[in-house]
């Protein structure tokens, strides 16, 4: 749309919400998110922020009638582009949706609106006694639509679930501009279709998500790590093996290679022995007495091959590890200025294969190459490192991502296990459902979204 156009139109929009919600100036700030290190970066026209879902509504059908295209962005921590506008149009900054619309401990529950960050709702739950268990990355940048919206995992997910399985009820503003709301307080719902889950992980392109209603439990008394170190990624791969056939269920199985962890020991809270090729991170919850009983069997089941055995008991050198793994992204990052780092997940027998599979991928396109994740879940993201400002560089790194998604399908997996399609992986998702399946999905975002206004390009 030219400029003079959309700038009449914002005019209308601003009567109608007040010119504060209308941003037209100033606008970097929105033009990128955490895929910048793979040079993603794309200002956009206008940037509108509705402080209640009635203004949401009011932006949605100004958009549908129009056919002005809308980006929602939530924290703008996202690795796949999605909250990018790349193709131009209207990003739609959820943060002024950030109340906690209510909070009830005693029956485990909250009901948030869209804006509420991540952590706000970790840190409201644990001041209760309870627990929210989604844990990515991001947790004090991330809000609470965004996690909907790319249905995010982390760390904890081998034992919790991803986001989606917190989430009892949405709501979500679809176009032409209407209120719609699945779920709700109640903890189990079978009347309808599953459409609940449908706007779960939809990055945007299916409606706008204004609240949603989030399950919590009790909190467990104790939480206790253990990190083992092997020498190379066959010995570690088969004691994640082991561990998950031993019949213990940790809390996590985190992982990180050689590579990944040359990157990031620098600031590992504890001396690392020289032959460590490969990291294992997990952990027992419970009641103190189940923690400890799971704290033994972990050692029983991780010992075999080991070069190092660690178990933080003091909290604070239990934050420490939890904040050294959060970094691990940031430090990859470090080596070369950029990086363009992958999320596919495949069955868990098959992560030495994938890990092998991504040095190789790394190789033919003259790059190097790390991976961790969640080794439990059979996540890695891997992650070709780069000097962003090379566009050759970035260029072989874009080639070998298409590359490892393909092998990924090959080794019966996903193209995204956590950070969702959004732009960077665009065009992949054809080749990993087959043709009926890619075109009820394309229907499917054809019934929410007829003129295609909703985060058009990503997710496809
Ligand atoms: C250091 C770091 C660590 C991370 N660790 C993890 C991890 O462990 N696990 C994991 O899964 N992810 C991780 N991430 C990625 C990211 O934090 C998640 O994808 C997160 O859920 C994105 O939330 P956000 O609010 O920042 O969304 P954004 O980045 O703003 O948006 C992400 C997508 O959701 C859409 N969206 C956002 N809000 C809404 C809404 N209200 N309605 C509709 N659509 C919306 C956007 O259009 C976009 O497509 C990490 C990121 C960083 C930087």
């Amino acid at each position: 749309m030219d400029a003079a156009t959309l700038g009449a139109d914002l005019r209308e929009l601003a009567a109608e919400l007040g010119a504060h919600s209308v941003i037209t100036e100033k606008l970097a700030a929105y033009a990128n998110d955490a895929t910048e290190h793979a040079g993603l970066i794309a200002t956009p026209q206008a940037v509108l922020r509705p402080a209640t879902v009635d203004e949401v509504r009011a932006v949605v059908r100004w958009a549908h009638e129009r056919g002005i295209s809308l980006i929602p962005r939530g924290g703008g921590s996202g690795f796949s582009g999605g909250a990018v506008p790349v193709q131009g149009g209207v990003v739609v900054d959820l943060e002024r949706l950030d109340q906690v619309l209510s909070f009830d401990p005693e029956f485990w529950r909250m009901h948030v609106q869209a804006g509420v960050l991540t952590a706000t709702v970790q840190r409201l739950a644990r001041e209760s006694g309870l627990y929210f268990p989604p844990d990515p990355g991001a947790a004090e940048q991330s809000q609470i639509g965004g996690n909907v919206a790319t249905n995010a995992g982390g760390p904890h997910a081998f034992k919790y679930g991803v986001t989606g399985q917190w989430v009892t009820g949405i709501e979500a503003v679809v176009p032409p501009g209407e209120i719609v709301r699945y779920g709700g307080a109640v903890r189990k719902d079978v009347a309808a279709y599953d459409v609940m889950r449908l706007l779960i992980g939809s990055e945007g392109t299916l409606g706008i998500i204004t609240a949603a209603w989030l399950r919590l439990i009790p909190a467990p008394e104790a939480s206790l790590p253990l990190v083992a170190a092997y020498r190379d990624n066959a010995s570690g791969c088969a004691a994640v093996q082991n561990l998950i056939c031993s019949g213990v269920t940790p809390a996590a199985i985190e992982f990180l290679d050689s590579q990944a962890l040359a990157a990031s020991a620098g600031s590992f809270p504890q001396p690392l022995p020289g032959g460590a090729g490969f990291l294992v991170i997990t952990e027992a919850d419970g009641t103190a007495a189940e923690a400890q009983a799971a704290a033994a069997d972990l050692r029983e089941a991780l010992v075999e091959d080991s070069v190092m055995l660690w178990a933080p008991s003091e909290p604070r050198e239990i934050m420490a590890l939890w904040r050294w793994r959060d970094g691990v992204s940031l430090a990859v990052a470090a080596q070369r200025g950029g990086k363009v780092s992958e999320d596919i997940a495949v069955p868990v027998d098959r992560l030495l294969d994938a890990i092998e599979g991504a040095h190789e991928i790394g190789s033919a396109h003259g790059l190097p190459v790390c991976n961790w994740g969640h080794a439990g879940d059979g996540n890695l993201h891997s992650t070709f490192m780069v000097d962003s400002d090379q566009e050759d560089e970035l260029e072989r790194a874009f080639a070998a991502s298409h590359d490892l998604r393909k092998m990924a399908i090959g080794l019966a997996g996903t193209i995204s296990g956590e950070h969702g399609i959004g732009w960077l992986k665009r065009g992949d998702l054809s080749l990993q459902l087959g043709a009926r399946e890619f075109e009820l999905h394309r229907q499917i975002k054809q019934l929410f979204d007829p003129r295609g206004i909703m985060n058009p390009g990503k997710k496809q």
